[in-house]
């Protein structure tokens, strides 16, 4: 015992040691150079940007796993995230490397073969940063360029890692940082640029996609979606006209419209295509009291990626007061329709219509209901604009409206097969009640959707819970984008599933909610095969091919917005978060270790006496506004974020320097002081007392599905 600091060093030393000489492939870092990246689409050893190609189809050529050997697919190994917060990563694959992001912004090297850690980057994500995301600290994957993989962080900034160690080459801030954005997408690159967006339009932010030198990572050019204050002149001409399309004072509120999620890229025609999220606040009528369009919320754009010069648009939602944005999966194909070759772009945006645009010049060629939708009747042919219907207008009266926020597809990628020419959609169809918020008043950094929260909160009756569950539906959906028409439709348990994989072999790949990842036939949609995740996956699958061997990989989760939303609609699923990547081959015979014994009902400490019904109602109206998008609907956790009905009495003692003060800070929760009043933060303290309450008293049926 006499050297044990230098007995350890020497360990350390010789495992370093060892691990440099066993590296099979991270210092041959091949560059990922613009001719690699074109001819992506038959490179299938590898999956070099988020889409696997510019063009985001999420298709691969390979068939060694087809349905005839569907039944030898079994787990090659996994890999755990040290993470406990939601997964939505699409891993890429370069030679032999997989590179994949967990919650919080983190990278990992993994060897693609045995799921062996290379190297790991944190950005050191602050905790507290969380409170600018609507929807979890989560990240959906990295892009890679030259030598260099590049990650957008929770907190803003773009960070360029050395391929082969992750060393960090540069790192940029790419906000305002006394503005809440928040970085989750996965970046692109083009011709040596790394384009990010981001988001925060909940938050009152104006959007914007920048472009940085991915060699320096100085700025090239910064692109926004909404206008500014016209007293500080516009930017561009696309801005001084998109100004035409507003009113009122809507630069004080945000205007929203963040480029959070899609993008997609056509060489020939050198457009580069991005999505664009929702107006702050969703309200139209706070927004923009005057009318308008709104440009260029919920639209497609296209620009030049040299210069981010805008080309066309298209508005999917216009005026959207919805929270529809237009930033699903973008993908690019060559459809024949009515008989020309056309190039088009596929769109299955929030607001429950499939969208198939011709991508050079942005006119309208079609789109047809998807999912259900009572907001509009159709889009007209003529102007390629949705007719509104009565329910639509929310500002008349409280108004059932499907889509939800969640959107008819959400975030979750959408994959085409061009031997089936089906688009395959993670659909959903969620109903909300739309209301006009009164005493709406705008707070920069707090949610501001202009609309009435206390009444879409869910209500606390468990047979109306259980009636609302039955409502949330969730399919994989195979869509004809040249008939605009469902072909086959796989009903999953519940909402928000994970994202979609097409194959040669003609196999469809997705996971669900209730945690398995399933094979189903890309033609007819048979359930072929299925594997229990322990987990729930909303991420995409990727899928590559290692010494003629195919390989299938899923980064998996529970959490991301409805495991923090969700509340008592996925309570009951039990779902608990393993932040992991699991990755398949045929006889792979791999075993997770098993999962821990699930808490049944766990009984709350009922701290204090009830509070009069007058002071419970008011917590709870301020609850809604404040506290819900973290703590979940009714005070009831999804599973990722303490169940605040299970505080204890050392909690309750420190109410309200947790909640005014900031005690938890470092753990994510946020000081409330000078947004609620000291009677606030006590009627919140009520009102979760009476979710304790209840909760005890609540008979202890066990769950028998959702
Ligand atoms: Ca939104």
């Amino acid at each position: 015992m006499k050297h044990p600091v230098t007995r350890f060093s020497l360990f350390l030393i010789l495992t370093v040691l060892t691990a440099a000489c066993t590296e099979p492939s991270s210092d041959i870092a091949v560059a990922v150079n613009e001719s690699r990246i074109l001819a992506a689409e038959d490179d299938t050893a590898n999956w070099l940007s988020h889409g696997r190609t510019y063009a985001e189809q999420r298709y691969v050529p390979l068939s060694n796993i087809n349905p005839g050997n569907i039944d030898r697919l079994g787990l090659a190994w996994h890999f755990d995230f040290p993470t406990r917060r939601g997964i939505e990563s699409t891993p890429l694959i370069i030679d032999g490397v997989m590179f994949v992001t967990s919650s919080w912004s983190m990278v990992f090297a993994l060897d693609a073969r045995t799921g062996r850690q290379i190297w790991s980057y944190d950005p050191q994500v602050p905790r507290i940063w969380a409170k600018n995301a609507c929807c979890d600290a989560v990240n959906r994957g990295v892009a890679a360029w030259g030598d260099k993989v590049f990650v957008g962080t929770l907190d803003g900034y773009l960070v360029a890692l050395e391929r082969s160690t992750g060393a960090v080459v540069w790192r940029v801030n790419t906000i305002d940082r006394e503005q809440p954005y928040t970085i989750t997408g996965a970046p692109r690159v083009i011709k040596g640029k790394v384009i990010i967006g981001n988001g925060g339009a909940e938050f009152g932010v104006r959007g914007y996609v920048s472009a940085f030198d991915a060699e320096t990572g100085e700025q090239v050019w910064r692109f926004y979606t909404v206008p500014g204050n016209p007293d500080d002149g516009f930017e561009n001409e696309a801005m001084a006209e998109a100004a035409e399309t507003w009113s009122g004072e809507w630069w004080k509120l945000g205007g929203g419209g963040t480029v959070w999620d899609s993008m997609a890229y056509d060489p020939d025609a050198d457009l580069l295509y991005i999505g664009v999220g929702n107006g702050s606040p969703w309200n139209r009528n706070i927004r923009s009291p005057g009318g308008g369009d709104n440009l260029f919320v919920s639209s497609i754009v296209a620009l030049r990626p040299d210069s981010g010069d805008y080309v066309w648009h298209y508005q999917t939602t216009p005026g959207d007061s919805w929270d529809y944005t237009a930033t699903q999966s973008i993908i690019l194909a060559d459809l024949v329709i009515d008989g020309e070759t056309r190039k088009i772009l596929m769109q299955a945006p929030k607001n429950g219509f499939f969208y198939v645009l011709d991508r050079l010049t942005g006119e309208f060629i079609s789109a047809e209901k998807f999912a259900a939708v009572n907001w509009a009747s159709h889009i007209d042919k003529a102007t390629g604009r949705p007719v509104e219907v009565d329910n639509a207008d929310y500002n008349k009266g409280p108004r059932l409206a499907w889509p939800a926020p969640f959107g008819a597809h959400n975030w979750h990628p959408m994959s085409y097969n061009p031997n089936t020419g089906l688009v395959y959609v993670p659909a959903q169809e969620v109903p909300w009640l739309y209301a006009n918020d009164e005493e709406f008043g705008f707070i920069k950094g707090q949610w501001n959707t202009g609309t009435d929260a206390l009444l879409g909160d869910l209500p606390t009756d468990p047979l109306q819970i259980a009636q609302l569950s039955a409502n949330m539906r969730g399919f994989l959906l195979a869509w004809d984008p040249v008939e605009q028409k469902e072909v086959w439709r796989y009903q999953h348990a519940g909402a928000w599933n994970g994202g979609t994989l097409s194959t040669s072999g003609n196999l469809v790949f997705q996971g669900n909610v209730i945690g398995e990842l399933v094979a189903y036939s890309a033609d007819k949609g048979e359930r072929l095969w299925s594997f229990t995740t322990q987990t729930g996956i909303t991420a995409g699958p990727v899928s590559f091919e290692l010494n003629g061997e195919q390989y299938v990989s899923v980064a998996v989760g529970w959490g991301t917005l409805l495991g923090i939303l969700g509340g008592p609609t996925v309570a009951p699923l039990q779902m608990q978060n393993r932040s992991r990547v699991l990755t398949f081959r045929r006889d792979g015979e791999h075993v997770l270790p098993p999962l821990p014994a699930k808490v049944v009902h766990q009984e709350p400490e009922v701290t204090g006496p009830p509070g009069s019904e007058a002071l419970i109602r008011s917590g709870h109206a301020v609850y809604v506004e404040r506290c819900l998008s973290c703590h979940g609907f009714s005070a009831v956790s999804g599973g990722l974020v303490p169940d605040l009905r299970l505080s204890n009495a050392a909690v309750h003692e420190q109410w309200d320097a947790i909640v005014l003060e900031g005690q938890r800070r470092p753990l994510g929760m946020p000081a409330f002081a000078g947004i609620l009043s000291a009677e606030d933060s006590q009627a919140v303290r009520m009102y979760v007392i009476d979710r304790a309450r209840a909760l005890a008293e609540s008979p202890r049926t066990p769950f028998t599905g959702m």
